[in-house]
């Protein structure tokens, strides 16, 4: 072997130095244009850059750089008219349906690779050849897919070829060219259109055939685990293959399947043409699908619901047609009518009912309708901002507190609150929403309730006028009746008349009693209205019972009034209404137990809170009653407790009170033997004021 000079190039480096093709500086070399030496067993040539140099100055290889440019030129410029024309005349000499439309598009992205190829490769045939081989495989492999035949495929590229040389006849390019450069442009764009056809026909297009095969037969074994009856068929609707389900399906064996002109005859005229329309309309897009649900004949003459989902996977190479999968739905769209209608009974009841009903999803951030009733504005579609659009602004917190209440619990949702109606005006509702549960116990959606009670509120609020108007015009000749007969006892007692004094003494004490249910009647309408005015200070507690005990011992000699008063903390609050609820506290235990003869007054503390109980050993009160004992107005019914006077309004008024200053109240009872009552304070409270002394109770309607 020679030893070869670092400087020579071989036959590509020399035609790419030169510009010209590598064939043609073999054909100078052989024809001894170009002086070159042989190397290598194979006998390759190299040249030296001077010996090329030489040539560079020589016409021809100016002539044969321009002729290759245009060639170049002109087939990167007709890529796509080269295609339209091989595949015409494909379609011409070789008959039989041209390329359909998903196809054309495939080929002719993939001729236009080829055209630029050649056109890229004109002067490195090596280069060219190995890229023809990889275009060959891709073009083998989707050839497969697209299920063309061996022959269609390699008449393709050889048609491909034809179009290249038209195209060239055509802008007069083959004139120009001699008959040595003819040779050697057929040379080159022959041999790569060949290398592909070999490659298609002989390598590629059997293993890819054997491959798509052996996926068929998964498919197939795939299709035959299905419940649901499976059917290929192909673009005109024959059916290839169908599942042996296709009998449970529709009674028919697949090999009876398969003998139907299409599938679509099974369909009931009336909807066949729905049917067709939609297959139709799958075949124009491959990979896409379509559902429809209609009913089929079965074999036996019956109608059965399916759904049907429609593939096209015309273009998959496992399959390589429309897909048609069948699901006996007829059980359940029986079991969907039943539900219409009993959903049609459902809704004629909600429209019977004049309540404002509503939809909430299950954390209640989307309203998912709501029907107003002319008295709120509907919501048909979902939305987010529900709150703003019907809660009064005043009532929001309370109502963002209740339905997470509501939520936590997964129990009902109840509410008074106000709203804005569609008039734009505020009304009251009372709402009750109720979580509807899946199998798990999750919440699904909330499906709840409002009725328009701003009626009664308006008559409940002149109610509440009214009391107020009549309790504060009582208070003051009560008052006047109450001076008057102090100061005839005091008259009497000085005469010496003691009965009349005793008997004016009496008319005081009832006076007096008439003046507290007075003052009882004020304090609740004050409160319904949110006008109970507070008084805070920092002050003992002890004192206030000490204050308290001594007062109500006078009216009581049968009670012995024992106090244990061990809080050391003094507390921050209304004293005249905390007072306002240890005399109520301690009234009733004298009220209450009339057979005893001991009260006993505590109050105690910790880090956290103050605490006072007065204990009674009277009555008692059932847990039944003793839920409702904070109510307005209730009054625990028997014969014990019904020959004692009262409205049933001190322990409401006392409730309103102690919640107000941030305490809890609280009793604890057993009926025959005496009851607790208590209350707490949050030592906080006693650290000073933070809020302006006087104060207004809130609105309380939840
Ligand atoms: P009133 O005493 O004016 O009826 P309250 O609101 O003070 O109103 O009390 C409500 C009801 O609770 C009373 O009617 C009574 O039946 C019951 N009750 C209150 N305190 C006691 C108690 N210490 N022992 C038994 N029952 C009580």
């Amino acid at each position: 072997m020679k030893k070869i000079e670092p400087t020579l190039l071989n036959v590509q480096q020399s035609a790419a130095f030169l510009g010209v093709n590598s064939a043609t500086i073999r054909r100078w070399a052989k024809t001894n244009q170009l002086n070159g030496i042989k190397v290598g067993s194979r006998g390759d040539w190299r040249f030296t850059e001077e010996a090329l140099s030489k040539l560079t100055s020589k016409p021809s290889i100016k002539e044969e750089r321009r002729k290759f440019a245009k060639i170049t030129e002109l087939l990167k410029e007709n890529e796509n008219s080269i295609q339209v024309m091989a595949t015409s005349q494909h379609t011409h000499l070789i008959g039989g349906d041209p390329l359909p439309a998903e196809h054309f598009h495939k080929y002719k992205k993939i001729h236009m690779k080829v055209v630029r190829a050649i056109a890229n490769n004109l002067h490195d045939f090596e280069k060219g050849a190995a890229n023809f081989r990889r275009l060959g495989v891709e073009l083998a492999r989707d050839a497969v897919k697209d299920g063309l035949s061996i022959e269609e495929t390699v008449n393709g590229t050889i048609f491909l070829k034809q179009a290249i040389w038209k195209k060239l006849e055509e802008v007069g390019l083959l004139k120009e060219l001699s008959t040595q450069d003819l040779y050697e442009f057929s040379h080159i764009t022959g041999s790569y259109c060949d290398v592909l056809a070999s490659k298609i026909a002989f390598t590629f297009h059997n293993v890819f055939t054997e491959k798509v095969r052996a996926s068929e037969g998964r498919f197939r074994v795939l299709t035959e685990k299905s419940a649901d009856a499976i059917a290929l068929v192909d673009r005109k609707g024959k059916v290839l293959h169908a599942s042996t389900s296709t009998k449970e399906v529709m009674g028919y064996t697949p090999e009876e399947f398969k003998k139907l002109p299409n599938p679509f005859e099974l369909v009931p005229p009336e909807e066949r043409k729905l049917v067709t329309k939609l297959f139709q309309k799958l075949l124009k897009k491959p990979g896409s699908v379509e559902r429809l649900k209609y009913q089929i004949t079965h074999k036996g003459g019956y109608a059965i619901w399916v759904e049907s989902v429609m593939s096209n996977l015309l273009n998959d190479p496992h399959v390589n047609a429309i897909v048609i999968n069948y699901s006996n739905i007829t059980a359940r769209t029986e079991a969907d009518k039943k539900l219409i209608k009993s959903e049609g009974r459902f809704r004629a009841l909600l429209n019977a009912s004049s309540d404002v009903v509503y939809h909430m999803n299950p954390d209640w951030s989307e309203m998912r309708h709501l029907e107003g009733r002319n008295f709120l504005a509907d919501t048909e579609e979902p939305i987010k901002n529900w709150l703003e659009k019907y809660i009064y602004s005043d009532d929001q917190k309370r109502f963002k507190e209740a339905v997470k209440k509501a939520i936590r619990s997964k129990g009902v949702f109840q509410l008074e609150h106000q709203v804005k109606q569609v008039n734009g005006v505020l009304g009251w509702v009372f709402s009750r929403a109720v979580p509807i549960l899946d199998e798990d116990g999750n919440i699904i959606e909330w499906f709840g309730a409002a009725s328009d009670i701003t009626k009664q509120k308006e008559l409940e609020r002149q109610k509440d006028d009214f009391l107020g108007i009549v309790s504060h015009e009582l208070k003051t000749p009560v008052t006047s009746i109450k001076a008057y007969a102090q100061a005839l006892e005091i008259m009497f007692e000085r005469k010496g008349d003691t009965k009349t004094a005793e008997l004016i003494g009496k008319m005081d004490a009832q006076a007096s009693r008439l003046n507290r249910l007075i003052c009882d009647l004020l304090d609740v309408t004050k409160i319904q209205s949110g006008r109970l005015q507070f008084n805070e200070g920092c002050f003992d507690l002890n004192d206030l019972v000490r204050e308290k005990v001594e007062e109500m011992q006078r009216l009581s000699e049968k009670h012995n009034m024992i106090k244990k008063l061990t809080a050391t903390k003094k507390i921050y609050g209304d004293k005249e209404r905390l007072g306002q609820v240890l005399t109520n506290f301690i009234s009733n235990a004298i009220k209450y137990s009339p057979q005893a003869d001991e009260i006993i007054i505590s109050t105690s503390s910790n880090t956290k809170e103050v605490t006072l109980s007065v204990q009674d050993f009277g009555f008692g009160i059932s847990q039944a009653n003793q839920e409702h004992i904070f109510e307005q107005f209730f009054r625990v019914k028997g014969a014990a407790h019904d020959t004692l006077p009262g409205l049933g309004l001190g322990l409401y008024i006392s409730s309103e009170i102690v919640k107000r200053e941030d305490g809890k109240i609280w009793l604890e009872s057993t009926e025959g033997k005496g009851s607790t009552f208590c209350f707490s304070l949050p030592i906080k409270k006693t650290v000073g004021p933070k809020q302006p002394a006087k104060k207004k109770i809130s609105h309380n309607n939840g």
